[in-house]
This record gives structure tokens, C-alpha cells and sequence, in this order.
């Protein structure tokens, strides 16, 4: 297909796609997706080689939030019967953070629901980070605390914080649509407020909340013009007692050409395969370690992934390694362009790395790519699931690790 073959060769230059070809992408046929996979698995390979990095989320704090993010298990009104609890000790913390990296995790993702942090969180995070270096010097430290004020990022840095997550999760257009309490404005503000304290910015997506191919192309440029190091693509986990909780709008094979598109579109940086990939991808999850170079070990922040040992498992079947902490995970040009910046090495958003996926109409058929000469001829895109059909059994509610006295999954 002359497209992929075009967008192979600027991948591994490092370069983006035009809109044109990304929404060309999302509208290729179920037939040629292992091409699609095969194509955006060379520019994964490209910069990333085989490497898998793990990451492990801690709920430092869970529920009760004001905000009303419609994707959000933890939003004001949610009928979800998920853990509620308030933040937990650093000592806990650390105890949580330190089954993620037994189990191989290089990052840990501090996570805390509300719409940000005081000034006296931000000392509680702080000193969690402290508990956490203490007995893990090399972990990498990701925060993700929701809307950051003025100095916060600052301090943050100061107390060991390497990276910041807020996603962006959906395109400017349809922010409205999933969250009433902040804006889109305010997210892009929090990730640039990160990277100038120099921490490194983490920031992504929620496909799957009936959104337009249109609008997930836009959500993935504006990422790409904001430049995060890491950029986490969640599939919505639609929880009961959320606002979306019938919305079952993807297929295993979309889900891969959500990943392509992003690898295609962020050639270079840290895709992380986050919530969502069990009950979306499901059997094909190894296929997405081709356009993923990073993932979530065991559970989310309020539902339970596959055990770490599955993740393990999966990684090593499909010829993939899990990365070291002697080993640099971005490519040299942006580690060191990350550096001079003064940064370590992200997500408000969604259940995977950050507070945060939502959506509009359920059942929504993606929009078709207009047709571009070598472009190849744009499919329309199934409903994989018929309206109203639900596959709820698939999610289960988090009631271990963090939180509780039971012992984390990873
Ligand atoms: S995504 Fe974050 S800000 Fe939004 S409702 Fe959930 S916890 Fe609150």
C-alpha cells in the first residue's frame, strides 16, 4: 500500500503524516490491518527497538472528585461502586509503589482524583516521592494531580517529581462534551506548566468515547504539537455508574489503528499502550507491543487489569524485553533535548495514567477519510458492537492493592 510505504519512510526520519494520511489510517479495512500493525511496527522498532517499558499506577487518593470528566469512575455523581478513599500515607504509598517495581515497573504514576492539588498535597506528594526514592533510587517519578497552580510544577520538580501526566484526552471540539468544570485550555496550560519546571510531560488520549476519526486525529496533532515525551492512549473502560457506561464503540482491529496512527504521527516518543487494552484488545493485546513501547503492569487506578504475571507472560511470547533502568528509554535527540531542559524523564486523564477517559453519542460510525490521490480507498468504519449490546462483565471494579489491605496485583 503506497500509504504505508510513505508513512514507514517518514517515520523513520521522524516525521509526521499529513491529517490526510492519519485519518487514512483510521479508515483502512479490518483485511489489511496485520499491514497497518507490520508498518507502524518498524517505526516502533525504529526508535524503540524491542523494549517494553512497564509503568505502575498508585491511586494516592480515590474518588470524591468535584469534577464531572463523564468517562471518570471518580467524577462528582458517580453511581460506580469503586474504592473511595482519601490520600494514602507516604509509607503506604511507597509500600504500593514498590510491588510495581518487583514486578519490573521503571515508572511509577502517582495519581490523585480531584481538580488539583493545594499547595499542602503538593507537600504530601513530595514526601511520598521522598518515601519512594529512598528505597527505589533510579524509579522514575510521573505525578498526576489534575490542574496544576501557579508554582506547584516547580516544587514538584524540586521534590524528585521526573514527569507530569495531564491528558488532553479527546480534541478541542468535543472537550465540552465529557467535561463541564474545566476546559481543554486549562489541561494544555497544566502540560506546559510541567514542561517549563522541566519535568517531563505525559500526556494522551481516550479513544472510544464516540468521538470521529476527525476528532481523535486532531486530539493526536495537538499532542504532537505540545510535545509530550509520553503520550498514553486509553480505550474508555466504560464503568457502570458512569454517564458512559454503555458506550462500546470499539473492535480489536480499530483499537490497533488507533495505536498505528499515533506511532505514525508520534514517530519518536513513548506510546504507551494504557486502560482499556484487556477488554478492547483482548486476545490481540500482543499484536499492539508492536505500536506500543510502554505499558501499565496489573491494575488500574479503579478496575482491574490482567495480573502482572499475564503482562510478563504476554511480553516475552510476542519477542518483546522489558527495559531496564540502565537503559534510556527516548530515543538520544529527545532524551537529550530533555535534559537541557532541566527535566527527568504522564496522566490526569483516564485509568490508565492520569484521572480521566468520556465521550459523546454512543455508537457513533467513525467518518470515512476523504480520498487523496496514492491514499489508499477509505473503508467505512463496522460498529463492532450493536447498540446497546454490553460487554460490562468484561470490567471488574479494582478491590486490591492500594487502598486496601489486600496485596497489588503486579
Ligand atoms: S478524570 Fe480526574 S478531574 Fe475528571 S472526574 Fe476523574 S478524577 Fe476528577
Amino acid at each position: 500500500m503506497d500509504l504505508l510505504n510513505t508513512l514507514v519512510d517518514k517515520g523513520l526520519r521522524g516525521e509526521s503524516p499529513t491529517r490526510a494520511e492519519a485519518l487514512a489510517v483510521l479508515a483502512t479495512s479490518d483485511d489489511d490491518v496485520l499491514d497497518v500493525v507490520a508498518a507502524a511496527g518498524k517505526v516502533r522498532r525504529r526508535w524503540f527497538g524491542r523494549r517494553v517499558k512497564l509503568n505502575y499506577l498508585v491511586n494516592l487518593k480515590s474518588g470524591l472528585c468535584p469534577e464531572d470528566c463523564g468517562y471518570c469512575s471518580q467524577r462528582l455523581g458517580s453511581k460506580s461502586e469503586i474504592l473511595k478513599y482519601t490520600w494514602l500515607k507516604p509509607d503506604q504509598a511507597a509500600a504500593a509503589a514498590e510491588a510495581g517495581v518487583a514486578g519490573g515497573a521503571k515508572r511509577v504514576c502517582l495519581v490523585a482524583s480531584g481538580r488539583g492539588p493545594t499547595d499542602r498535597d503538593v507537600d504530601r506528594v513530595s514526601k511520598t516521592i521522598a518515601a519512594i526514592k529512598e528505597q527505589n533510587e533510579d524509579v522514575e517519578i510521573c505525578a498526576c494531580l489534575g490542574l496544576l497552580s501557579d508554582g506547584q510544577a516547580a516544587r514538584l520538580r524540586e521534590a524528585g517529581a521526573d514527569a507530569y501526566n495531564h491528558n488532553l484526552n479527546t480534541s478541542e471540539a468535543t472537550y465540552g462534551d465529557i467535561t463541564t468544570t474545566h476546559t481543554y485550555a486549562d489541561r494544555v496550560s497544566t502540560v506546559q506548566q510541567a514542561q517549563s519546571a522541566g519535568m517531563s510531560a505525559c500526556s494522551g488520549l481516550i479513544a472510544g468515547m464516540g468521538e470521529r476519526d476527525e476528532d481523535l486525529v486532531d486530539v493526536v496533532f495537538s499532542l504532537r504539537e505540545l510535545n509530550p515525551d509520553s503520550v498514553p492512549v486509553n480505550f474508555l473502560i466504560p464503568i457502570e455508574g458512569t454517564p458512559l457506561a454503555g458506550d462500546w464503540n470499539l473492535t480489536p482491529q480499530r483499537c490497533l489503528r488507533i495505536l498505528a496512527m499515533v506511532r505514525f504521527v508520534c514517530p519518536d516518543v513513548e506510546v504507551r499502550l494504557a486502560g482499556g487494552r484487556e477488554i478492547h484488545l483482548r486476545t490481540l493485546q500482543p499484536l499492539a507491543l508492536h505500536l506500543a513501547n510502554s505499558i501499565f503492569l496489573g491494575d488500574y487506578l479503579t478496575t482491574e487489569g490482567q495480573s502482572g504475571k499475564d503482562d510478563l507472560d504476554m511480553i516475552a511470547d510476542a519477542g518483546f524485553e522489558v527495559e531496564g533502568t540502565d537503559t534510556r528509554t527516548l530515543p538520544a535527540h529527545r532524551a537529550d533535548a530533555l535534559a537541557a531542559a532541566g527535566g527527568g524523564c504522564g496522566s490526569h486523564g483516564a485509568e490508565g495514567g492520569g484521572c480521566g477517559p468520556c465521550g459523546d453519542a454512543p455508537g457513533t460510525v467513525a467518518d470515512a477519510a476523504p480520498a487523496e490521490p496514492g491514499l489508499a480507498e477509505p473503508v467505512a468504519e463496522p460498529v463492532a458492537v450493536a447498540a446497546g449490546e454490553s460487554h460490562a462483565d468484561l470490567v471488574a471494579v479494582r478491590r486490591r492493592g492500594a487502598g486496601t489491605e489486600l496485596p497489588p496485583n503486579a
